[in-house]
């Protein structure tokens, strides 16, 4: 192994704003109540959702098992059907929807009360993109990739809004494809913060010969980062350090990392740590 291996992190890495704010909702309702759910987990990091979940949180499918206790809701949303029984149940409940999602949600919901038809660009089977088609009234239809952009069949003035973490770059392919056929009014709500990850993912991936990308495999974030270093650079995607393999590291002589923004900073931490000792210089880590 090359002692002189160079290890660079990616100047914006892990939790985001609004991770940030659904697990400091958690810990401090934690502290404040004796019964705390969420319903799903509270973000896509397996790790810290199995953290909570051995400090109490309990997590659930459905809310109708609840009549006491405290529900959090996760930072990309639930349906509006869900969130009209929760209000209608008064069962307690702290929203922890990510207030950029919540925008995305609102825009498609003033959309909904108009004679129009709303193209999601995102992951059908993703819960935020599967929340927001429930705010447009049955008017939604979700894109997800410039292949079914081509083969969108459709008629009259389309209103583009995006999922929170999707790519600029496939947000802007689709949009294009479908502006040669119809006239469109384009909501770009792409969230900052996953904007400068993917810059900045993609900055370092250039200037790396391999890069690690930590994150939760069911993170829609983390995988986009992994894809957009992967067409930079050799690179993997690892939830912990039990998926890092000496092998990678030989004939290198920089290594990058990145995180998504559910990934916290204990594990970005470790994956540091066991970097430094399979490239033989932690001491000066
Ligand atoms: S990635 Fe963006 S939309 Fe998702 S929780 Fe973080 S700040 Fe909110």
């Amino acid at each position: 192994m090359d002692k002189n291996v160079e290890i660079k992190i990616a100047a914006n890495a892990g939790f985001c704003f609004g991770v940030k704010r659904a697990i400091d909702l958690v810990e401090k309702t934690l502290n404040e109540k004796p019964e705390v759910y969420t319903l799903g987990p509270i973000i896509h990091n397996p790790q810290e959702v199995k953290r909570l979940k051995e400090k109490g949180v309990k997590i659930l499918n459905d809310i109708d098992s609840v009549k006491s206790g405290c529900i959090i809701l996760r930072t990309h949303g639930i349906s509006l059907e869900l969130r009209n029984r929760l209000e209608k149940d008064r069962t307690l409940y702290i929203d922890a929807t990510c207030p950029f999602v919540k925008k995305a949600q609102d825009i498609i919901k003033n959309l909904s009360s108009q004679e129009t038809n709303i193209i999601i660009v995102g992951e059908n089977s993703h819960p935020e993109v599967e929340a927001l088609v429930s705010y447009g009234a049955g008017k939604c239809v979700v894109i997800e990739s410039p292949k079914e952009a081509l083969e969108f069949k459709g008629t009259g003035e389309l209103n583009i809004v995006s999922q929170t973490t999707q790519t600029p770059q496939n947000f802007n392919v689709i949009v294009e494809i479908l502006k040669k056929r119809f006239k469109v009014n384009i909501y770009n709500t792409i969230c900052k913060a996953t904007l400068e990850r993917q810059e900045s993912a993609e900055k370092l991936a250039k200037k790396v010969d391999l890069m690690i990308v930590i994150g939760g495999k069911n993170s829609g974030n983390t995988t986009r980062l992994a894809e957009i270093c992967k067409a930079q650079t050799e690179t993997y995607h690892i939830e912990t350090i039990d998926e890092l393999d000496d092998k990678w590291f030989n004939n290198i002589k920089t290594v990058g990392l990145t995180a998504g923004a559910s990934t916290p900073d204990n594990i970005i931490k470790s994956v540091q740590r066991r970097l430094g000792e399979i490239l033989g210089y932690e001491r000066n880590q």
